[in-house]
C-alpha cells in the first residue's frame, strides 16, 4: 500500500514567454516544439520527440528525454527502455498507447544521452506544462531520478520516494496524483526478479498504480488481469 500523498513546492522555472500562448490542441503544440529553440539541444537534434499514445489518457508517463532511438523515430520510449516500459505497464493491464499518454521532461535528445541541465529542463517547462494542461491527466508517473527533478524540482531521492503519490500546488500539477518510479533504463541494468529488487519494487507501484486506476471507474481497461514479471518472463 502506497504512503499518503505528499506535497512538493514546484521547481522556479524561467519565465515563460509562452504562457499567454495557449495552444488549441496538441497537433498545435508538436508544431510548435518542432520549431523550438529555446535552448541549446533544439540545434542539435534530428527530430523533435513530444509524444505518443493517447492524449485522453488519465495517466501520464513522463520520462527523461529522447535517446538516440527516439531522435531518429520521433517517438519517446520507443528503444529497449521503452519496450520494458511497455511491457511493464501491460503487467497490469495498461497498454501504454491506448491508456496512457507518454512524454519526456525535455523535447530534444541530448547528446551523448547526458542529463538535461536545469536550464534546459526549464526551457522546456512550458511546454510539458501544456500537455498537462491539454491531456488533464488524473495520474502521472515520473520515470526516473531526472523526471522527479524536472516536474517537482526533488534532487535525489528516487529511491525512498518511488511508490508514492505527491501532490504539487503548482498550477499546472494542481489537483494530480504524482508517482515516481525506477526508470526502465536503471531495471535494464538491475534485472533481478527477486523480492526487494528494483524491478520487483516497480511491480509492486503499478499494482498500486492500477488500484487507483480502478477506483477513478474508467471502465476502459477491462479489469485487472495483473500478471507478475515473473509470469510474464520480463
Ligand atoms: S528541448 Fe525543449 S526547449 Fe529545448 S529546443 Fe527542444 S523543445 Fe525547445
Amino acid at each position: 500500500m502506497a504512503e499518503p500523498a505528499a506535497s512538493f513546492r514546484a521547481p522556479v522555472t524561467t519565465p515563460d514567454p509562452l504562457a499567454a500562448t495557449a495552444m488549441l490542441d496538441l497537433a498545435s503544440l508538436a508544431e510548435a516544439c518542432a520549431a523550438c529553440r529555446r535552448c541549446g539541444l533544439g540545434s542539435q537534434r534530428q527530430q523533435v520527440v513530444v509524444s505518443r499514445g493517447n492524449p485522453r489518457a488519465r495517466l501520464m508517463v513522463i520520462g527523461e528525454g529522447p535517446g538516440a532511438q527516439e531522435d531518429a523515430s520521433g517517438q519517446p520510449f520507443v528503444g529497449r527502455a521503452g519496450q520494458l516500459l511497455d511491457q511493464m505497464l501491460a503487467s497490469v493491464a495498461i497498454d501504454s498507447n491506448r491508456d496512457a499518454y507518454i512524454c519526456n521532461v525535455v523535447k530534444c535528445r541530448p547528446p551523448d544521452n547526458r542529463k538535461p541541465t536545469p536550464a534546459e529542463m526549464a526551457a522546456c517547462r512550458p511546454w510539458l506544462e501544456e500537455q498537462i494542461r491539454v491531456v488533464d491527466p488524473a495520474l502521472i508517473l515520473l520515470a526516473g531520478a531526472t523526471a522527479l527533478e524536472g516536474v517537482l524540482g526533488i534532487r535525489g531521492g528516487i529511491t525512498r520516494l518511488r511508490g508514492r503519490w505527491h501532490r504539487s500546488d503548482s498550477a499546472a500539477l494542481a489537483g494530480r496524483q504524482l508517482m515516481p518510479i525506477f526508470h526502465p533504463s536503471y531495471l535494464l541494468r538491475n534485472p533481478s526478479r527477486q523480492p526487494d529488487s528494483p524491478k520487483w519494487h516497480t511491480w509492486q507501484d503499478l499494482q498500486e498504480v492500477r488500484r487507483v486506476l480502478d477506483g477513478l471507474d474508467l471502465g476502459e481497461t477491462g479489469g485487472s488481469t495483473l500478471r507478475s514479471p515473473v509470469q510474464q518472463g520480463l
